[in-house]
């Protein structure tokens, strides 16, 4: 899927994010999630390391593993109260607006209560719904 990319990478609250640059419309396909599949096994391995961000679980035997600074889709953050959803699309990782986003808005995903205990353990979620 080649279409023109509707979003920039840019300074967020907490880092980079990704921030639509033209309106996206609700249900719209934003961004592919890419990189290297490896086997959920694994993933789980990798997951208690904590060394790695970037697992996505495609399905029930796959992960994706988005870690590769390629994959721009890894720069959206987790909202507890998202725009866009990671969905399945004929076995590829797609993110889809739940909205329409306008301009400068930030895109945000719901990492799921597993990423939030993994990694926001610390100091807790950081979102614009949570601070
Ligand atoms: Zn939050």
């Amino acid at each position: 899927m080649k279409k023109p990319q509707k979003f920039r990478v840019g300074r967020s609250n907490t880092g980079l994010g990704l921030f639509a640059t033209e309106t996206i419309e609700k249900r719209e396909l934003i961004v592919e999630y890419t990189g290297r599949r490896i086997t959920n096994a694994k993933a789980v391995e990798i997951e208690w390391t904590r060394s790695n961000r970037y697992l996505f679980e495609l399905n029930s035997k796959w992960t994706i593993d988005g870690s590769s600074r390629r994959n721009i889709a890894r720069y959206a953050n987790h909202s507890c109260k998202p725009n866009a959803e990671p969905d399945t699309v004929r076995g590829r990782m797609m993110y889809r607006a739940l909205k329409r986003i306008r301009p400068g808005t930030e895109i945000t995903i719901d990492y799921g209560e597993e990423y939030v205990e993994l990694f926001f353990a610390k100091h807790g979620c950081k979102c614009a719904e949570c601070v």
